[in-house]
């Protein structure tokens, strides 16, 4: 069967012009190998009554969705590792396709490793299998948190095989799609503003006010920068409280609606260590764990250097410096929030919740690999109500001293938030589900070594029974 019933296609961003994306042809792959369908994300959008072949056609071949104009590679710039570089764009994927989902949030799928564009600069246009899989598990990892991210809608295998420098070569070829809110970046507007355009940023305000942001009033570039300030330090505050390394923290791996997507070298934390940086090319540790905050604030104020092109009046330079200057504030009240939700507490009032916050970091960082991140958050779910648990599971000898009872002090003041989420399976379990790289790697090594995909749709299986679990 073709598309359901729930299938809304609203391509809005081919109509802003060809001055902002380019007409792009998709690669003819020849033999296609379904790896991944994510109809629990399909469903969303209309797209999970696709039958198998009509699933391959649109997101293997990219024969386009009804009411869709055909794949376009977007424009745009962006700071890597603090260098400009106007020599971006989508340069192995593009916009397949925009739709309404079931929230009448506006979607696009995005696609990597579909060939060549005008911005591919050599490359081949290509994704490694690895690279596939690696992000369908770090989607998959971020959502079952409660992270805002992009999701892996379908992962195609090709028949290609590729030559990579990180990778043993040659090495297996395949094409992702992903379903995210929007791929308007932060380098988006940085290119516009880069050719002195004025105009295309007035264009581009409109266009992500209208679409992402409608509290938003028209012309009103401060409160819009406000409010991708705000997306983005949750967001921000999200990944430390996951213990998540995005790795490349560049201006055109952020967008305006602060979902996190294009999970390249990405880790998860083992254990506390501030240092941890996940891209081995990141030899300074620009986007180590605890520098994100900094990066992304560093980012964002690239972002508000855009919008002053269209600021007049003073008054108005000053209103975005005021929205720019609302990222501490605004990461600081989020983290607080995020460690709440994954303690799985109800609120009690900043001073307490800071007390929380403070105290779980510096248990974390004392008991250090003994402890380990991921695990604090299972033994503890739910506060008081995970006591006994905790104290008889495997770290419970780490659970003593002083540093132990200020958290559980600060930990017990809080109530639990519906505690009968406790009763899942996931809890009785002595080990919660992590994402460390010696797990993505044996994932990757049964795949790579007999072609066995159960280790994968295993691990899928197990991170969706987690996010039940606490949702
Ligand atoms: P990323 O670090 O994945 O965000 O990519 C940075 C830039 O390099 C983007 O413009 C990508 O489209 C481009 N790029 C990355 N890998 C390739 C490739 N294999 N072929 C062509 N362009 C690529
Ligand atoms: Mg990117």
């Amino acid at each position: 069967m073709p598309v359901s019933s729930a299938y809304r296609p609203d391509p809005r961003f081919a109509a802003l012009g060809p001055e902002f994306g380019d007409a792009v042809a998709p690669a003819p792959f020849e033999a296609l190998t379904l790896r991944y369908r994510n109809d629990r994300a399909a469903t969303t959008v209309g797209l999970e009554s696709l039958t198998e072949a009509e699933w391959i056609a649109h997101f293997g071949r990219f024969s386009p969705l009804p009411g869709q104009p055909g794949p376009i590679a977007m424009r745009y710039h962006g700071h890597q590792f603090r260098h400009y570089n106007p020599d971006l764009g989508d340069g192995r994927g593009f916009l397949a396709a925009q739709m309404r989902d079931e929230r009448d949030r506006l979607m696009d799928l995005g696609t990597k490793g579909s060939g060549t564009t005008p911005w591919s600069r050599g490359g081949d246009g290509r994704l490694t299998l690895k690279g596939g899989v690696r992000e369908v598990l770090a989607a998959t990892m971020l959502e079952a948190q409660g992270v805002p991210t992009s999701r892996a809608l379908s992962l195609i295998e090709t028949d290609e095989r590729l030559e990579r420098n990180d990778e043993p070569s040659p090495t297996r070829a395949a094409v992702l799609v992903r379903l995210s809110h929007s791929h308007i970046r932060l380098g988006t507007f940085q290119r516009a503003a880069f050719h002195g355009r004025a105009d295309q940023i007035e264009t581009l305000i409109e266009h992500v006010r209208t679409l992402y942001h409608p509290g938003v009033a028209t012309g009103d570039a401060a409160g819009l920068l406000a409010a991708v300030v705000e997306v983005n330090a949750r967001l921000t505050a999200a990944w430390v409280a996951a213990g998540f390394v995005h790795g490349v923290l560049n201006t055109d791996n952020l967008n305006i609606t602060g979902e996190s997507f294009d999970y390249g070298p990405w880790r998860f934390l083992p254990f506390y260590d501030p240092a941890f940086t996940a891209a081995y090319f990141d030899q300074t540790g620009l986007y180590a764990f605890a520098r994100q905050p900094e990066a992304v604030f560093w980012n964002l104020t690239q972002f508000a250097g855009c919008l002053k092109l269209v600021a007049g009046e003073p008054a108005q330079v000053q209103a975005l410096t005021d929205a720019l200057n609302g990222f501490g504030p605004v990461y600081i009240r989020e983290l607080r929030a995020a460690f709440l939700r994954r303690l799985g507490v109800k609120s009690l009032g900043e001073a307490a919740d800071q007390r929380l916050l403070d105290a779980t970091l510096a248990l974390l960082r004392e008991g250090g690999e003994a402890l380990r991140w991921e695990p604090l958050f299972h033994d503890w779910f739910a506060g008081f109500a995970s006591s006994a648990r905790a104290l008889k599971g495997p770290r419970g000898a780490a659970y003593q001293g002083k540093t132990f009872d200020d958290f559980r002090f600060a930990l017990f003041e809080h109530e639990p938030d519906r505690p009968e989420r406790l009763e899942h399976a996931v809890f009785a379990a002595p080990e919660p589900e992590e994402m460390l790289i010696e797990e993505v790697e044996s994932i990757w090594a049964a795949i790579d070594g007999h072609d066995d995909w159960s280790v994968f749709h295993a691990k899928l299986n197990r991170l969706e029974t987690a996010r039940q679990a606490r949702s």
